[in-house]
């Protein structure tokens, strides 16, 4: 067998970042970790988007490794909800700790209404999404009640008759099952489903952290995760200041061609070695409140993007066809016309949801930028197409008010050297408007995390050359 070769030693820093220290056979199977350590808001997925909520449950307590989640089994409805995420094959791995006499106790639950791992007294089972059991493992798999934390990690090989199911705790497989087994649907932590209302009855007693959802792990890799969480009392991803590499890329972009953008904002990227994408909406500019021409040529000339967001920021699904092109039309020849080569890409005005749109914007552009959290990049915007794994983020929306949150995307670019594309309007001094603005100093907070991060800031125009 091939070693595992998690390396050790790395130490801990408040300006580190994610870095990637530990086994590229382990980190290429990793999909989503939750580490549990917030003492408030969701539960971030440092390595994936799927970011959980966190109803009832008590953070910051201490935990295997850094923090923990704790929770009551009292009758109140508690769980970390971390969305829909499918899988026909998949090793769950977390730490917990339970409290005595935890009975029909799950620690994740896992689609339907009732499907999950359970800890039901001392003994190990797994439940069907309509809370039926599945499998369950001899009595006294965890038998002492020692006030420790334990590893234990679920693994489903594969779905329907005749599949294999494992569960190893602290590092040893217990007796596999063979079982007629189901997909994952979604991940809750510390409850089931519960067909949407979650449940009162069947919240975990205890704490839970360092939830990781991987590609099936084999045996060797779990001892090897188990021995090192284990030993160390570090999580496989960890700060580190070392690398002088740059990884990742972050993509701003500023939609309506505001006149902040020249007085406000493409400076602070110059001054950092890095770019930005404004989207100008072409009739306005060089009216009040919007970029001059002269502004934009100037922009340009400093090797800054300038894309389409309409001639008139009407939202293009609401046009005829022939209207519509003829609004892009409009959007070349004024590019044309001020002494700009014609745009590369877009946004589009609000959003769009018209295939027919996306068609005749491929016609004009390469990538589209859409509105919404999930990606709407042509041509790459099928997520079966989407190999660097594009995701997108609003920075003026409340769930960006805290910066932490931010960084902690940019941590996880950096891990994984992926994309994400943030979208923005104004950027003001002071009182800025939810949703539509941030200030000077939000703004720079982030650009300077990024260098700092060493995660490249890109025009968006250069994920074409990147996605090949
Ligand atoms: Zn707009």
């Amino acid at each position: 067998m091939p070693g595992i070769g998690i390396g050790i030693g790395i130490g801990f820093g408040s300006a580190g970042r994610w870095t990637r220290y530990w086994s590229s056979r382990l980190k290429s199977k990793l999909n989503n970790y939750w580490n549990l350590n917030e003492i408030s808001g969701n539960a971030i997925d440092s390595w994936g988007d799927k970011n959980g909520t966190v109803y009832n449950v008590t953070q910051g307590s201490p935990g295997k490794i850094d923090k923990s989640y704790q929770f009551v089994a009292d009758g109140v409805k508690r769980y970390v909800s971390c969305g829909a995420i499918v899988s026909n094959s998949y090793s769950i791995s977390l730490w917990a700790k339970k409290t005595i006499g935890a009975i029909n106790a799950c620690l994740i639950g896992t689609g339907g209404t009732y499907g999950g791992l359970f800890l039901n007294g001392n003994l190990f089972k797994v439940n069907r999404k309509d809370g039926t059991l599945l499998c369950d493992w001899a009595a006294d798999s965890w038998a002492l009640d020692d006030g420790e934390f334990h590893h234990i990690v679920l693994t489903i090989n594969s779905v329907g008759a005749n599949s294999i199911i494992d569960l190893y705790y602290d590092g040893l497989k217990l007796i596999p099952k063979i079982v007629t087994a189901e997909a994952l649907e979604r991940i809750v932590i510390g409850n089931i489903y519960g067909n949407g209302s979650y449940s009162t009855t069947f919240t975990f007693g205890g704490n839970i952290c360092d939830v990781a959802l991987f590609d099936v792990l084999d045996n060797n890799e779990i001892a090897a995760l188990y021995n090192y969480q284990k030993g160390n009392r570090v999580p496989f991803l960890s700060y580190s200041n070392s690398s002088s590499k740059k990884s990742g890329y972050a993509i701003f972009t500023f939609d309506d061609g505001l006149e902040s953008v020249y007085t406000k904002i493409y400076n602070e990227f110059k001054v950092r070695n890095q770019k930005a994408t404004f989207f100008l909406r072409t009739n306005a500019i060089g009216t009040a409140g919007y970029l001059s021409w002269l502004q934009a040529n100037e922009i340009n000339s400093h090797g800054f993007e300038l894309g389409s967001h309409g001639q008139t920021h009407t939202q293009w699904e609401t046009l005829t066809e022939a209207q519509l092109r003829a609004e892009l039309d409009a959007v070349d020849l004024a590019f044309i016309s001020n002494g700009l080569a014609t745009p590369e890409t877009a946004a589009y005005p609000y959003s769009n949801d018209q295939v027919w749109v996306e068609l005749i914007a491929a016609e004009y552009y390469k990538l589209v930028r859409g509105t919404n959290a999930s990606p709407e990049l042509l041509p790459y915007q099928k997520p079966t197409n989407n190999k660097f794994d594009i995701t997108q983020g609003h920075l003026a929306n409340a769930a960006f008010d805290d910066t932490n949150v931010f960084k902690r995307i940019i941590d996880g670019l950096y891990a994984r050297n992926s994309i994400k594309v943030f979208m923005l309007h104004n950027i003001v001094e002071a009182n800025p408007i939810e949703g539509y603005e941030r200030t000077v100093a939000y703004l720079t907070e982030l650009l300077d995390y990024c260098n700092t991060a060493k995660v490249n800031v890109i025009n968006f125009k250069d994920l074409y050359s990147l996605m090949g």
